[in-house]
Formats: C-alpha cells, structure tokens, sequence
C-alpha cells in the first residue's frame, strides 16, 4: 500500500496527471471499456444481489457514460484559469483562479450501486488532474474483481489502482497521508474518515444517508403519486440512499394512499419474489436488521420474507411510533412507513425530529405549500412530485448536509471538488503607484479615501 501511494505521488509530482489530453484519452478508453463490457458489468451487479439490467443501466453504466461524455467534452473550459474581475487597488493587475488538482485521492465506494458510486468519482477526480486509490465494497466481491479489471486495463498504476478488501483494508488506508478523501457511505463510517482525515489535515466529501422523508398533502393525484413512490422507494430493492425513507401523509387521504400504493406494488412486480425486477438484500446482516424491523408494527402491506434467499417483500408499515426501531436510523431496505398529519406543525415536529436527511420530497399542488416545505427545512436535494430523479441531472450538485454528508459532486461540481481554487495575480510592472511604501507619513488619508472611493 505505502509503494503504491508512494508511486502516485512521485507520478502527481513529476506532472504527468497534467496534461489535459491524456486525461480526454483515458476518460475515452474508460467509456469504451465500459460500453463494451456492458454484459459483464450487468452479470456482475446480479450475480451481487440479483439486480436486474434494466436496473443497472439506468442506474450504473448509463449515469456513468453521461458523466464521462459531460467531462470529455469540458474538460478543456472547466481546467482553464479563470479570469476575474481586478481590484483597482491591485492596479495595474490581472486576476485569476487555476484549477489545481490535490494530488493523490483515496476514494472508498459503497455496495447499493457498486459499480456508478466507485467509478463515477473516480471519473471525475482523474478529469481533474489527480492519481485515484480506489477501494469499492466488499460486499459486492463480483462487482469490485470486475472495478479492478477495468481500472487495469486503462490507467497505469501510478495514476490510478484498485485495491480490494473490507475494513481492515479501509482502516490501513485511511491511516496512510492523502491530498484527498472522498467517501460514499454510512453516517457511522464517514465519521470514522472524517477522524482518519483530521489527523493529516487531509479535505473530505462525505456522501452520507439519513432518513429522507416524504411529504404528501391532500391536492395530489394519487395514483400517479403512488406509482412514483413505488418506483423510488422499491428500486434497487429499497437500498439507495436518497430513496424515500418514509411518508408523511395527510391523515384524510391516507388510507387511499396505502390503498393505491399497494395497488402499484402488484402492478410492478406481480408475483414479488419471482419477479425478475425486484433485487435481494445484499448480505444476511441487513437482512437480519431489515426483519427485525418489522417487529410490534402494523403491517398494511407485505411482511414476508425469506432468509434464504434474502427476500423481503415491498412492506407498507401503518403510523409506527416516532420512537419504534423502523423509525430511528435509516431503513435502507423495501420498508416503507406510513406517517399521517394534520397540520403543518405535525409535519414539523416529525421533520426536525431528525439530522438534516440527504433528500426531502413533497408531492402537492398546492404552490404556498410546496414553496414553504422546500425554503423551511434543511436537507441535501429533493424533488417536488417525483423521487430521486435530482440524481440523475449533472447540473445539479448532489451532496447532504449536516449528518447526511459534506460536499457534493457530479459534472462541474464534481470537477470542482476534486480541484483547488489556486488565487493568482499577475501583477504589471509598467506602473507602480508609490502609495504602498513606507514611509506612511501623510499617506492615511489618501488610503482612506481611496478605501471608501472602491467600496
Ligand atoms: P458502509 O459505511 O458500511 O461502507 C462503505 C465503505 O466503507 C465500504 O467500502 C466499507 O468497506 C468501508 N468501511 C466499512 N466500515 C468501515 C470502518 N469501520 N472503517 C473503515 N472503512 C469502513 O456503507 P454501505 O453499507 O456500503 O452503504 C450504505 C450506506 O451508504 C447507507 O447509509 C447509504 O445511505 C449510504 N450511501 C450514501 C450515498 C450518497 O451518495 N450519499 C450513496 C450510496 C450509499
């Protein structure tokens, strides 16, 4: 581990991240290798926990070559220093901010979209000039082997490496000097790289979860409203970050809402647990957690499960309790509680309950109430009348807030992330006002002037 670092960072050092060419013909062969071992990459993500490849396109590969295709094709403007506006008391001068890349990057994937959260970062910090250590999950095994190959295949070592492994693994990397960190994970995990990180001063984007709530008021058109639910909520088997972590419903329209809901479950999956679209739980130690959720609460919907085979049905939980198992840490599985209001301090009181979560949705038509729910609370993204579709728009930056993470990235941001703001002057030599220089006497004055005069 310390020669590959090592090696990285004499590679960063003697410059050869920064030439803007070669980071477009690598990002090509990247996007090539993944168009064409598209099969194995889908085979890979089933063999892992049985998502389908409609599934893994929409929400591995295909995000993957958008973000790729973005990259290749600004690279070039998003790396040129940015001309900014002069200070007339830095005359005669031209100012500018330079991309700089930070060197050498860790970046540590999680397993719920094992391929998109490992590669999609790794992407854009080598669009930014850097070398990548790559750790993806080790809950994915078939998933990671296929991560190494391609990373192999296109970049030499020194500029970017896959090492596989779990936490031991993770513990002796985190514990090695880098320029940068960047984690995708569990809240109690990025806790533990924001401590690793401290200790070399080292900068972190910490891509987190929460409990993401949903809030739904009465103007709304139920079946639609259920069928996007349904699809948010049950994707990739429930185990996303921003999916909708639980409903808060208006109390009136509720028991239509559930009625619709399960109405959408069985129009999407049919037969559940032999659909070909609906995935398993990743190992059996979710699976036990997941289960154990489903203890003393009413079940409105689904409930079964097998062990075996690590299914759990799409589950509809009725009005649990604030303070019950299902409603005190991130679900992140096919469980969807049912929370019911009145009045908009009822949703309050329940949202503030809370950390700030990473996504909050609302489904309404109602202008004031959508405006207000969006401006009140504090959360990472969110979209009105639909779920985590934010995700896929590379314009829109995508990082929590609070517990939920630190930073953001895709597109531009991603790029920005991965660089630093170099300030640079350039200062002219044809003229240098004499104002500065000591001796002062008598000068004040004019500095003041000239202070109040510029601001
Ligand atoms: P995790 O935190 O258990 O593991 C993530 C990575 O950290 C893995 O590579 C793992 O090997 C490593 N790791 C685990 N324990 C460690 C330890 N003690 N020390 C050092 N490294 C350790 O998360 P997960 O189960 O893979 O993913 C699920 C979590 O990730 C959920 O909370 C979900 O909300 C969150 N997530 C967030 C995003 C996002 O973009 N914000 C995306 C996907 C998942």
């Amino acid at each position: 581990m310390p020669n590959i670092i090592s090696a990285q960072k004499a590679f960063f050092k003697a410059q050869k991240t920064k030439g803007i060419s070669l980071r477009i013909n690598l990002l090509k062969k990247l996007k090539q290798e993944i168009i064409a071992r598209e099969q194995d990459i889908f085979g890979a993500i089933y063999k892992d926990f049985k998502k389908s490849s409609f599934e893994a396109f929409l929400s591995e590969n295909g995000l993957i070559i958008t973000e790729i295709n973005l990259a290749i094709k600004n690279l070039k403007t998003w790396s040129k220093p940015e001309r900014v506006k002069s200070s007339l008391l830095l005359f005669p001068s031209k100012d500018y901010i330079y991309k700089s890349p930070y060197g050498t990057v860790l970046i540590i994937g999680p397993w719920n979209y094992p391929f998109q959260l490992a590669i999609n970062p790794l992407i854009i910090a080598i669009a930014a000039g850097n070398t990548v250590v790559l750790k993806p999950s080790e809950l994915t095994p078939n998933t990671s082997q296929l991560i190494a190959d391609i990373v192999k295949n296109i970049f030499p070592e020194e500029m970017a490496t896959v090492i596989q492994g779990g936490i031991p693994v993770s513990t002796e990397l985190l514990k090695q000097h880098w320029d940068y960190i960047f984690f995708t994970g569990s809240v109690s995990v990025g806790k533990i790289v924001a401590k690793a990180a401290a200790k070399h001063l080292t900068p972190v984007t910490l891509e987190l979860g929460g409990k993401s709530p949903c809030i739904i008021d009465d103007t709304i058109n139920l079946k639609l409203t259920a069928k996007r639910l349904v699809w948010g909520k049950f994707f990739n088997g429930g185990q996303t970050c921003i999916a909708p972590d639980y409903l808060i419903v208006k109390a009136s329209i509720k028991n239509d809402l559930i009625n619709n809901l399960k109405h959408e479950i069985t129009k999407a999956y049919g037969d559940v647990k032999n659909s070909e679209d609906y995935p398993r739980i990743i190992n059996h130690k979710n699976f036990l957690r997941l289960t154990n959720l489903l203890n003393d609460v009413n079940i409105a919907h689904g409930g079964d499960f097998d062990e075996k085979e690590l299914y759990i049905a799409p589950t509809l939980i009725d009005e649990p309790d604030l303070d019950s198992n299902v409603m005190k840490d991130e679900i992140f599985g096919p469980i969807l509680p049912v929370l019911s209001y009145e009045t908009e301090s009822d949703i309050e009181s329940i949202i503030w309950h809370f950390e700030k979560p990473l996504s909050l949705y609302v489904f309404s038509k109602n202008k004031f109430f959508i405006k207000n729910t969006i401006e009140k609370f504090c959360f990472g993204g969110g979209v009105i009348n639909d779920t985590l579709i934010h995700y896929g728009n590379s314009n829109l930056p995508f990082g929590g807030i609070g517990s939920s993470g630190i930073g953001a990235y895709h597109g531009k941001f991603g790029f920005d992330t991965f660089s630093h703001n170099k300030a640079i002057i350039k200062r002219g030599n044809w003229f240098d006002p004499p104002l500065r220089y000591a001796p002062y006497r008598g000068k004040l004055k004019l500095l003041k002037i000239l202070f109040k005069w510029l601001s």
